[in-house]
């Protein structure tokens, strides 16, 4: 059975200012990137939700490299992902 969700596309112009929060998880801020040679911010990404806390990623904002991971032990499970 589908659930016909279809999210129409609007034109909208570029004025949403909203769109900037959903990058606001920046916890580690710089980390080494060895493809920039220095140090970059981040993006944190989740990468597998393991039993014992979400394995996150954080990848250089500009060239998407995988700086760095990190496990979080399961401290706020406001987000709960089920794949
Ligand atoms: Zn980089």
């Amino acid at each position: 059975m589908q659930h016909g969700f279809i999210a129409n596309q609007h034109r909208f112009p570029p004025r949403e200012s909203n769109k900037q929060q959903a990058f606001k998880e920046f916890e580690a801020s710089e980390l080494f990137c060895p493809q920039c040679n220095r140090a970059v911010p981040v993006r944190k990404r989740l990468l597998l939700v393991l039993p014992e806390g979400d394995k996150y990623e954080y990848l250089c904002a500009f060239c998407a490299t995988s700086v760095g991971t990190k496990l979080v032990r399961g401290a706020n499970d406001q987000m709960h992902i089920i794949i």
